[in-house]
């Protein structure tokens, strides 16, 4: 155990690569003081404009090179940083630096980016923490740029042999700056699997993790590593046996994925013939693609934060109807969940002022937000109405906790209904409203909300965070969030018992349900629908089509008994092993 060559983190994007590794030092430079005299100010402000004007010219080449390999939406990821360098209360701050205290342009933006950068590290929003990456972006690029230096200058670009790129923080623009066929894999020791460069890394089929613990102290530039995106890991310096086992994993993971491939139009039917539904969770509508040619049977968690993201406003009613009935119309006749937006932290739009809170993940978001500003709520409520009309569009509500909450989003829906009718608006008079089970609230009330919902759908993230009071990215607290602690395995069957006795469909939408081990959980405990990742959804269906129902459910019964998560685990992974190739632990 605990051998320093093995740095742990959180795999965000699969895959293992070898290779050696490449650090890059993108990180802030010093900047060295230089006197401004009053006469000098104008000169500086001009100074502070050209850089900026010319690190935007910089990020929109970035985002043209990166919605052309990897699509529009991932490249919208840079109007994070543009809309920055953009904010007027952060320039004004800037230029009064310079103006009041005759700072050179240089110190000044460094004194506000660092300031910046304190209060977002003490504000604990987990979307502010996530967005800290791309302020370090900005900040890099525009001292550099005022430093008289370019991108170019501050990164030697890599070889012919693809490396693995290490660096403290992997900012967006960093994931994009090379050229692909130059990088086989991205490590860093910021970051979360939310965290734009993430996403971005994913998007690109580049593995990588990030939180690595242990840092970047031992990891020699040029010295060979093997990267484990799927399991979070890097090897230094492995040895001729480790690089051997990586090459046999690597080589089963290519084996498994041709037998992927032969039943991907094949229904996930287990040995002994019972059916599970198997839907792709869309965040961002490049997945949708993805989604139809992994054989989803419809959407199973429509997310709709990715159309507010980076925007000045929030999107209007014929854009939001206009997407949903696009993804309709990609899957007629089979089920597309549109969950109402799970806004929070400063997950809002440029123009929206979020109050500030001390505790986000507690707080304004999610169903309160769009209950609190009916506006926001109809503005969807109609949409789904009238891309209805195209397809099965049902209506999901995250973060529920109280009937109440049900009951208000109901009266908004008819209220909607309404009044589309009354405008003549063509569009469905009712729709199938659900409600995400992702609190314990929600979990202890399950029986009431099967009774009140046209269906249920357990956001298993959001549950284990809440039910076991962890962070869900917190890197520190990795190991501690599991869903399968004790507590979240009652709390699962509980669920789904209290779906079936009104006879509702349950589903699991949340990343547990692409989970080996937990696929055989929640078919034993009788969930048969779930909704996964795109790029989840053949492992998924290739281990339904191994499992056998019936030992599924025993499994489940004894797992029910069991009072630790070592045990749970310790259950689940006899379970795998008896049922399907024990190999395949070590791939998924
Ligand atoms: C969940 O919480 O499990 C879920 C599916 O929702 P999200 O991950 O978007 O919070
Ligand atoms: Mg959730």
């Amino acid at each position: 155990m605990n051998d320093p060559r093995v740095l742990t983190g959180i795999g965000v994007s699969p895959g293992s690569v070898i290779g050696p590794a490449y650090i890059v030092q993108w990180g802030l430079p010093d900047v060295p003081h230089r006197a401004v005299t009053a006469e000098g100010v104008p000169g500086e402000l001009k100074r502070l404009r050209d850089a900026i004007a010319a690190v935007k010219d910089h990020l929109q080449e970035l985002k043209r090179r990166t919605a052309e390999v990897a699509g529009p939406s991932q490249a919208k990821i840079f109007d994070t940083q543009i809309l920055m360098l953009e904010d007027p209360e952060f320039l004004g701050a800037v230029e009064g630096l310079i103006e009041d205290n005759q700072l050179s342009a240089e110190r000044a933006f460094e004194y506000q980016t660092l300031e910046m950068r304190a209060l977002w590290e003490q504000s604990d929003s987990p979307t502010l923490r996530q967005r800290r990456a791309d302020l370090a972006g900005i900040g890099i690029r525009v001292l550099h740029r005022l430093l008289g230096r370019s991108v170019e200058d501050v990164l030697t670009r890599p070889g012919a042999t693809p490396v693995i790129v290490f660096t403290r923080e992997l900012t967006p623009g960093l994931t994009v700056e090379f050229d692909r066929e130059h990088v086989a894999g991205f490590a860093s020791v910021e970051g979360t699997r939310t965290s734009h460069a993430a996403i971005l890394a994913h998007g690109l089929g580049i593995p990588c993790v990030m939180g690595l613990v242990g840092g970047l102290d031992r990891v020699r530039q040029d010295g060979i590593v093997i990267l484990d995106g799927t399991r979070g890991t890097v090897i230094i310096d492995p040895t001729p046996q480790e690089i051997a086992d990586a090459e046999v994993v690597a080589d089963r993971r290519r084996r498994l994925e041709v037998e992927l491939e032969e039943v991907v139009d094949q229904p996930a039917i287990t040995v002994d013939g019972i059916r599970v539904s198997l839907r792709g969770n869309v965040d961002l509508p490049e997945e949708l693609d993805a989604a139809a040619t992994h054989g989803a049977e419809g959407v199973g968690l429509l997310r709709t934060e990715f159309l507010v993201l980076g925007r000045a406003e929030l999107p209007g009613e014929d854009e939001q109807a206009a997407y949903f009935q696009r993804v309709a119309q990609r899957f007629p006749g089979q089920p597309v969940v549109v969950r109402t937006y799970d806004l929070g932290g400063d997950k809002f739009p440029a123009a929206f002022r979020p109050p500030r809170e001390a505790n986000p993940f507690l707080g304004w978001r999610a169903i309160r937000v769009c209950l609190d500003e009916p506006d926001i709520f109809r503005t969807q409520a109609r949409a789904v109405l009238r891309a209805q009309i195209e397809g099965n569009v049902q209506l999901m509500l995250p973060l529920v906790t109280s009937l109440e909450e049900l009951y208000r989003a109901r009266e908004l829906i008819a209220e909607s209904s309404d009044a589309l009718r009354q405008e003549g608006v063509e569009a469905a008079q009712t729709v199938p409203v659900g409600v995400m089970i992702e609190t314990p609230a929600a979990a202890l009330l399950a029986e009431e909300f099967a009774r009140e919902s046209d269906f249920l759908s357990v956001g298993t993230n959001d549950l284990t965070q809440y039910t076991l009071a962890v962070d869900r990215g917190n890197a520190r607290l990795a190991d501690r969030f599991t869903p399968f602690h004790p507590a979240v395995v009652r709390s699962l069957q509980q669920i789904v018992d209290a779906g079936r006795a009104a006879g509702l469909e349950v589903s699991v939408c949340g990343e547990m349900a692409s989970d080996v081990r937990a696929v055989l959980l929640l078919l034993g405990m009788g969930y048969r629908v779930l909704s996964v990742s795109p790029p989840r959804l053949p492992l998924v269906r290739w281990l339904l089509r191994r499992l056998d129902h019936g030992a599924a459910e025993s499994v489940a019964a004894e797992v029910s008994k069991a009072s630790t998560t070592g045990r749970v685990i310790e259950l689940l992974r006899e379970g795998i092993a008896d049922l399907v190739d024990a190999d395949l632990l070590s791939l998924a």
